[in-house]
Parts: structure tokens; C-alpha cells; sequence
């Protein structure tokens, strides 16, 4: 699926709509530039899971965790990982095979520990078509 966004707005309601539909042992990994939209996407998705808190970037942690909404929410940016050995340390087995939602932004920085059954959704900006477009690539083996 591929849609374009012409505001924060529309992103985050493109999220709204997939947190809506999630369900337990999703994997979303989130992939773009800096400034592309992920946590836009993110907080979108996360108010799609019934989550009422604040989701911002996990600036000191790896993952911040949510239990307020329909399923447990996991979400990670693993911008900052230095080696994926991290993740264990984390637990993260626990949170893409459990019975929550996991989303990581920045997902391609840990590739090798993803499931194959995750949805890839990819931001890209397209300067041409203005300041505020985005192109969002949703991939998924499921039906989304
Ligand atoms: P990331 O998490 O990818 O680093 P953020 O979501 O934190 O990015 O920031 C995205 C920025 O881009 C925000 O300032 C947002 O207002 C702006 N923006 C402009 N147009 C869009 C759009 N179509 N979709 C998402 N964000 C947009
Ligand atoms: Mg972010």
C-alpha cells in the first residue's frame, strides 16, 4: 500500500487507522530519514490502540512501554543502539513474540533480529512536491 501525505495530520491518521486494526504480536518497523514523520506516524498509531498517554521518542531509553491502551504498546527507536546485542539485554523476545504491539523506528539499524512477519512501513519526502509531503510505503505479507 502507498499513501501521500500532505500534512502531519494525514500521517498521523494514516497510523491511527493501522493501531486501530493492530493486532497482538504485530511487529511495525518504521524506516526514513530524521524529521521524515516516524513519531507522527507513531503517535497516531498509538491513539488507533486506544492509548490516551503522551508517546513521544524514547530519547534515553530504547523502548518506552504502554499498557493504557487496547494491547501492550512497545515502542522503540533504536537510533542510538550501538550493537544489536542491546536488544537482548532489552528483552525485546518478549515484545515482538508476545501479545502486545511492537513499532521500531530507525528498524533497519537492527535487521537481523526482525521477524519475518513484520510490516515494513517506510516515510520518504519528495521535495518536489512540497515541504510537507510524505510518500508512505506500507509492506506487509498479511493483509494490512
Ligand atoms: P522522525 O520521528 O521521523 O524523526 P518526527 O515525526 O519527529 O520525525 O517529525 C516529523 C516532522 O515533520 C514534524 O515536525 C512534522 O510536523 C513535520 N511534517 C511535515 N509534513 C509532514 C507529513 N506529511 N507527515 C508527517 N510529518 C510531517
Ligand atoms: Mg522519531
Amino acid at each position: 500500500m502507498i499513501k501521500e501525505t500532505y500534512s502531519p495530520q494525514e500521517t498521523y491518521e494514516l497510523g491511527e487507522a493501522l493501531g486501530r486494526q493492530a493486532r497482538p504480536g504485530d511487529v511495525y518497523c518504521l524506516d526514513g530519514d530524521l524529521g521524515v514523520g516516524k513519531t507522527v506516524f507513531t503517535q497516531g498509531f498509538a491513539a488507533g490502540l486506544g492509548i490516551e498517554e503522551p508517546v513521544n521518542s524514547p530519547t534515553f531509553t530504547i523502548v518506552q512501554q504502554y499498557e493504557d491502551g487496547r494491547l501492550p504498546f512497545y515502542h522503540f527507536d533504536v537510533y542510538r543502539i550501538g550493537d544489536v546485542g542491546e536488544m537482548d539485554e532489552i528483552g525485546y523476545e518478549e515484545c515482538f513474540y508476545g501479545q502486545g504491539v511492537s513499532l521500531i523506528e530507525w528498524a533497519g539499524l537492527i535487521r537481523e533480529i526482525l521477524p519475518e512477519t513484520a510490516i515494513q512501513v517506510t516515510i520518504e519526502k519528495d521535495l518536489e512536491k512540497g515541504f510537507d509531503y510524505r510518500k508512505i510505503i506500507v509492506e506487509s505479507d498479511l493483509p494490512v
